[in-house]
């Protein structure tokens, strides 16, 4: 497994760097916060959806560790141009991954990428922080956009 985590590394490293999608989007049309109270994660994402409900625009901002920024970038890059029930099979995958279980609903999903990300399921005090944006995401696309904390 020396692979994959030395993969992690660089992936977490990659987007901590250069997060991809930084940013308030100002036509957002849904929003949601999200927080990690055990790491002082904090995460707002939003998204611009048109009439069809596709993922025209996604955008996050917040502050926390490398691996909660890190998983926040993936998590845009992944659900950009897509249709909201594709972006939650991805939220639904990723999570899973993440949780070492498998994943129920894989099929035509790219998971190449949130296979390296779940490699945060070796450092299991971590999972929450990578799991934040995604959760925070599902909030915005399916919950109306209520707060989430990792912690109730
Ligand atoms: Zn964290």
């Amino acid at each position: 497994m020396t692979e994959l985590r030395d993969l992690y590394q660089a992936v977490i490293l990659d987007h901590n760097n250069n997060p991809r999608n930084f940013g308030k989007l100002t036509s957002a049309n849904r929003h949601a916060k999200g927080v990690n109270p055990l790491c002082g994660d904090q995460v707002n994402v939003y998204f611009s959806l048109d009439d069809d409900a596709w993922v025209k625009e996604v955008g996050f901002e917040g502050r926390g560790c490398a691996i909660c920024m890190a998983s926040a970038s993936i998590m845009t890059e992944t659900v950009k141009h897509l249709s909201i029930v594709q972006a939650d099979q991805y939220v639904t995958a990723f999570c899973s991954l993440a949780g070492g279980e498998k994943s129920e609903v894989t099929e035509g999903l790219d998971l190449s990428t949130l296979k390296v990300l779940a490699g945060v399921k070796a450092y299991p005090a971590r999972i929450k922080c990578a799991t934040l944006a995604w959760h925070t995401a599902h909030s915005a696309l399916s919950k109306g956009g209520a707060s989430v904390t990792t912690e109730t």
